[in-house]
C-alpha cells in the first residue's frame, strides 16, 4: 500500500497510567452472568417491553448469545453491521435496541432519525471508532484531496459525515474494486489490515489510516500453524481485519456473515476460526454436526487482550437491556445537521449492495460518486 500511514496509539482513554491492559475499564463493566432464575425473568420482562414500547431488537454477532437468542424469539435480528443498519431502517418499529457498540447505534439513528435507538450501554466502544479521531482523519483527508475517502463502518458519525463512502466487512471489497476500475485512488480508514487485505485483492492504489480492532490483531500466525497441524482436515475461516500472515493460513476470509456462510457451504465437520469468539454461538447453532474452534491469540506476544473477545461487546447484558427499555436510558443522540451528511456514504453503501443483488454492474453504482 502507497505511503504515507499515519500512526494513531490506541489509548483507553479513562485508563489509568500504568495500566497494563488498556480495556481493563471496559472489562469491569461487563454484566455478571444472571442466574437461570434471573435469566428466564429479565428475558420475560424485556419481552413485555419490547411489546409495550413498540420496539425491535438489533443484535450483532459478537454480543452475548442471550440477547442473540432473544433478538430472533422476538421478530429482532442478529446479524453483522450491515444487516443491522437495514433491518433498523426498514423495521416498522418505533423503537430500535441496539446490541452491539456505540457506532452500530449511531449507524441506526442516522438512518432511522425519527426513531428512538436504545443501546444497553453507550460506554460500549471500538477501538477502531477510538482511534480515527474526526479532526486528524480529516486532516489526513485534506492532504489527500483528490482521493475518495472510503471508511470502515466502525467510525464516528463525525468521520461518516467526512466520507465519500462508507463500507463494511461484507461489501468493503465490491465497493473499492469498483472504485478502482473507475480509476479512482482511494484514502482508507480506520482498520490497516482490513486496507492492506483490500490492496491486495483489487491492486487499488491507496493510502490508509493505522487503526486496528484490539480483538482481530491479537490473531498469530505460528500458534494458527501450530493448532492447523494438530486438525489437518480443518478449514481457516477469518475475518480481515486480523494480520496478514493470519489470513494467508485462511481457506475462507470474509465478514462475519460471509464466515458464516462459508461454514454452511464447506464440505468439512472441523473449522478453526478467526474472530470474536460471540460468533462460536451462532456457528454452533447452525451448524450441530461441526466442531468450531479458536483461533489463537495467546503465544508470544499475547497480552491480557488477547482472548478474542471484545470488550466492549461484552458490556450489553439483559438487565441493561431491559434497564433501557424500561427507563430511556442509553438513547442514542446525533446531531441532525451531521447526521444528515454521514447519511450520504451509508446510503450509497445500501444502495450499492441492493443493486449488486438486482445484478446491477458495480461500475454503474459507483458512477459519479466521491472525489476527482
Ligand atoms: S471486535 Fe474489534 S472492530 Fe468489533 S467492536 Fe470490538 S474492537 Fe471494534
Amino acid at each position: 500500500m502507497s505511503s504515507p500511514v499515519i500512526d494513531v496509539d490506541y489509548e483507553q482513554p479513562t485508563a489509568k497510567a500504568g495500566a497494563v491492559c488498556d480495556t481493563r475499564h471496559a472489562w469491569a463493566r461487563v454484566p455478571a452472568e444472571p442466574s437461570p432464575d434471573q435469566r428466564v425473568a429479565l428475558k420475560e420482562r424485556i419481552r413485555r417491553l419490547l411489546r409495550e414500547r413498540n420496539a425491535v431488537m438489533v443484535s450483532h454477532f459478537y454480543v452475548h448469545p442471550d440477547l442473540q437468542d432473544l433478538a430472533e424469539e422476538t421478530g429482532g435480528i442478529v446479524s453483522d453491521s450491515l444487516e443491522m443498519a437495514r433491518f433498523g431502517r426498514d423495521h416498522a418499529a418505533t423503537t430500535l435496541v441496539v446490541s452491539g457498540v456505540r457506532f452500530m447505534g449511531e449507524t441506526s439513528k442516522i438512518l432511522s432519525p425519527e426513531k428512538r435507538v436504545l443501546m444497553p450501554d453507550l460506554d460500549a466502544n471500538c477501538s477502531l471508532d477510538l482511534g480515527c479521531p474526526v479532526d486528524e482523519f480529516s486532516a489526513f483527508c485534506d492532504e489527500h484531496p483528490d482521493r475518495t475517502v472510503v471508511v470502515y463502518a466502525n467510525t464516528s458519525a463525525a468521520v461518516k459525515a467526512r466520507a465519500d463512502w462508507l463500507v463494511t466487512s461484507s461489501c468493503a471489497l465490491d465497493v473499492v474494486s469498483a472504485l478502482h476500475a473507475q480509476g479512482r485512488k482511494i484514502l482508507w480508514g480506520p482498520d490497516r489490515h482490513l486496507g492492506d487485505y483490500i490492496q491486495r485483492q483489487t491492486g487499488a492504489d491507496m493510502v490508509s489510516w493505522n487503526g486496528a480492532c484490539i480483538v482481530h490483531d491479537e490473531f498469530k500466525a505460528l500458534e494458527l500453524e501450530l493448532l492447523i497441524k494438530e486438525h489437518p482436515s480443518a478449514k481457516v475461516l477469518v475475518h480481515p481485519e486480523s494480520p496478514a500472515d493470519v489470513i494467508a493460513l485462511a481457506h475462507a476470509v470474509g465478514s462475519t456473515s460471509a464466515i458464516l456462510n462459508a461454514a454452511q457451504r464447506m464440505d468439512a465437520k472441523e473449522f478453526i476460526v478467526a474472530t470474536d469468539t460471540g460468533m462460536l454461538h451462532k456457528l454452533r447453532t447452525l451448524n450441530p454436526g461441526k466442531t468450531f474452534i479458536e483461533a489463537p491469540t495467546a503465544g508470544n506476544g499475547g497480552t491480557c487482550k488477547s482472548c478474542a473477545h471484545c470488550p466492549w461487546m461484552a458490556m450489553n447484558g439483559l438487565a441493561e437491556l431491559a434497564n433501557a427499555l424500561e427507563t430511556g436510558a442509553g438513547e442514542i443522540h446525533v446531531d441532525p445537521t451531521l447526521g444528515l451528511r454521514a447519511r450520504l456514504p451509508i446510503d450509497r453503501m445500501l444502495a450499492f449492495t441492493a443493486g449488486l443483488k438486482n445484478g446491477q454492474a458495480p461500475g454503474s453504482l459507483v458512477a459519479g460518486i466521491g472525489a476527482a
